[in-house]
């Protein structure tokens, strides 16, 4: 194959789980082997899709009219449970969840401009007939045996001070997805970070005792809005159980008195938003 994938990969044994972070380069933005595509797109070629390009593939799965201007298609953090399953959390899959239809800043900006007298001509260079700013309610993709795991409401949380304390990181990656400057008018990015954690760092032998995982979408439009959804994995060891909690929040800039460099740093911004939306469950195995 002429287009050898460069992919950088890390692992993690957590017993029962592994932890994968891949790492690779930015999507082509045209296909790579034309001739393959070409005979693979075929409904009834038995080759179909299975040995598409990613260019290809991300074309055909995807409704989008373009894709963020980085887009990392084999990036991911997989989590494999040794009972055949597990959750991944993609690009593509991240994507399937963006609106590729409707205007979802449509609205905002229209207020926005009649608020103030923001300048709008270089947003409109952005504004298109979809959600240009890629928000997803991604909350990774489960794989494998359905029958090892059930998904129900829990009223537990993660508790995230106790991830804050006396806790030594034993393994930890930070994994993009994808991300767009939205035409100079802001970030649309989407990220996973995930971290495998030793409670007492101060024994000798050191085990793991518990990860967790933040996919995080983050959203700046300048002048107009912040929002952030995050979607957090938490596991104890000794559990049969992972914690998934999954929340929106948004404000309009305008609405808020924080500095502008906190505008550029979800992780110190997210305590400063108004929640828009939250869902907590738990993955039983
Ligand atoms: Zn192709």
């Amino acid at each position: 194959m002429a287009n050898v994938e460069v992919v950088k990969k890390s692992s993690f044994n957590f017993d029962p789980w592994v932890v994968i972070g891949k790492k690779s380069h930015i999507l082509q933005s045209r296909c790579t082997q034309p001739l393959q595509c070409g005979l693979s797109d075929k409904e009834n070629s038995p080759i179909y899709s299975t040995s598409l390009c990613d260019f290809c593939l991300f074309e055909k799965e995807l409704k989008l009219p373009q894709l963020p201007e980085m887009t990392f298609a084999s990036n991911c953090v997989r989590l494999e449970h040794d009972k055949g399953f597990g959750i991944e959390f993609n690009a593509l899959d991240a994507l399937k969840f963006v609106d590729s239809k409707n205007d979802v800043m449509k609205v905002a900006i229209a207020e926005a401009w009649q608020e103030s007298r923001l300048d709008d001509s270089k947003i409109k260079d952005v504004v298109k007939p979809f959600d240009w700013t890629y928000g997803t309610h991604y909350k990774g993709t489960l794989f494998g045996n359905k029958e090892v795991y059930k998904i129900t409401p829990t009223e537990e949380r993660i508790d995230v001070e106790k991830l804050k304390v006396k806790s030594k990181i034993l393994f930890y990656e930070d994994i993009i997805l994808f991300e767009d400057e939205l035409a100079d008018n802001g970030t649309a990015q989407c990220s996973v970070k995930i971290s495998a954690l030793a409670a007492s760092p101060d024994l000798e032998r050191i085990m793991p005792d518990s990860f967790f995982i933040l996919l995080r979408y983050f959203l700046r439009v300048d002048n107009l809005l912040v929002r952030i959804i995050d979607t957090r994995i938490y596991y104890e060891v000794g559990k049969n159980y992972l914690l998934r909690e999954h929340m929106a929040k948004e404000n309009k800039i305008k609405d808020l008195t924080v500095s502008s460099a906190l505008l550029c740093n979800p992780q110190d911004l997210w305590d400063h938003l108004a929640t828009a939306s939250s869902e907590y469950d738990k993955i039983e195995f």
